[in-house]
C-alpha cells in the first residue's frame, strides 16, 4: 500500500522530525502548520531532498473547515492519507489556576483536543474499512503531563493531553475491527521551541538534572516512536502509549 501521511504541525519541532524520518521510509508528506511559512517551507525542501513527494498546507487544524480543506488537498496531491499524526499543539504562560482565563482554557482545548479528534473524524472517513477505505494508523502525540498533572505550571495543559489520552484509548476500540490502529505517544521534556511559549526558552535544559536519564530529549528520539507505531511492526498495538520521558 502506498504510504501518505499528515503530520499536523510539521514544521517545526517533533513535527518536522517525523516529517523527515518519513520521508526516510518512504512516505508521501503532507506537513501542515499554522503560521510559520518559512519553517515550512525550509522541512519542505529538507524532505525533498531525500527523495519524498511533498507538500506544506497552512491550515489550523482545530478549525473544521480549514481541516477539510487540508485533507481535500492531500486527496488531490497525494492520494488517500494511510497515516495521521497529531502533532500540533499549545501551551500558555507557567500559571496557577486562580489566573488562567477563559481564552487561554478554550485555545489549549480546542487545539490539543478538539483538533486531533477533527482531524482524526476525516482520517477515519478515508482510512475506516466501514467507510470503504483500506485501513491505517493514527498516532496522538500527548505529553508525560498527562500522567504528571504539572502542577503550579500549566494543568489545563495537563489535562487536555490527559483527555487525548482518553481519546486515544476509546477510539482505538471504536475502529480495531476497521483496518485502523489508534496509538499515543507522551514525550518528557524535549529541546524545541515549544517551551518559549510556556515563558522559558531554557527550560529543558535547566531542568535536566531532575530527570532520571539526566538530559533532555531530541525530537528524533520521540518521531522514531510516532513512525514504529505507524508502521507494519506495530501491527498488533493500538490503544497504546509509549512514553519518552527518560524515565519521568
Ligand atoms: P513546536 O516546536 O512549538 O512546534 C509546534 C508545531 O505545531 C509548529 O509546526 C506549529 O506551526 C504547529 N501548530 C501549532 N498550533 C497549530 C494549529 N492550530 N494548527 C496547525 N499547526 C499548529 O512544538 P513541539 O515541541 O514540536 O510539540 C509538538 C507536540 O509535542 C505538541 O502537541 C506538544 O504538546 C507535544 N509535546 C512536546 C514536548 C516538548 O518538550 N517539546 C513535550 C511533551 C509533549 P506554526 O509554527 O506554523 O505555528
Amino acid at each position: 500500500m502506498d504510504k501518505v501521511i499528515i503530520i499536523t504541525g510539521g514544521s517545526r519541532g517533533i513535527g518536522a522530525a517525523t516529517a523527515l524520518l518519513a520521508a526516510r521510509q518512504g512516505y508521501r508528506i503532507c506537513i501542515n502548520y499554522h503560521a510559520d511559512d518559512q519553517a515550512a517551507q525550509r522541512v519542505l525542501a529538507q524532505v525533498r531532498e531525500l527523495g519524498a513527494e511533498a507538500i506544506a498546507v497552512r491550515a489550523d487544524a482545530s478549525v473544521e473547515d480549514e481541516v477539510i480543506s487540508l485533507f481535500q488537498r492531500v486527496d488531490h496531491e497525494l492520494g488517500p492519507v494511510t497515516a495521521l499524526v497529531n502533532n500540533a499543539g499549545t501551551i500558555g504562560q507557567q500559571s496557577r489556576v486562580e489566573e488562567m482565563s477563559e481564552f487561554r482554557l478554550l485555545k489549549v482545548m480546542k487545539t490539543n483536543v478538539v483538533g486531533p479528534m477533527l482531524c482524526a473524524k476525516h482520517a477515519l472517513m478515508r482510512m475506516s474499512t466501514r467507510n470503504g477505505g483500506k485501513g491505517g494508523a493514527i498516532v496522538n502525540v500527548s505529553s508525560v503531563a498527562a500522567r504528571l498533572g504539572s502542577p503550579n505550571e500549566y494543568v489545563d495543559y495537563a489535562a487536555s493531553k490527559g483527555a487525548l489520552d482518553t481519546f486515544t484509548l476509546g477510539l482505538a476500540k471504536e475502529v480495531a475491527g476497521e483496518g485502523v490502529r489508534v496509538n499515543g505517544v507522551r514525550p518528557g521534556y524535549i529541546f524545541t521551541d515549544f517551551h518559549a511559549l510556556s515563558g522559558d526558552p531554557d527550560r529543558v535544559r535547566k531542568l535536566e538534572p531532575g530527570i532520571p536519564m539526566g538530559r533532555g530529549g531530541q525530537a528524533q528520539e520521540v518521531a522514531e516512536a510516532i513512525l514504529w507505531l505507524l508502521s507494519d511492526k506495530a501491527s498488533y498495538s493500538t490503544g497504546s502509549f509509549l512514553d519518552l520521558g527518560g524515565g519521568r
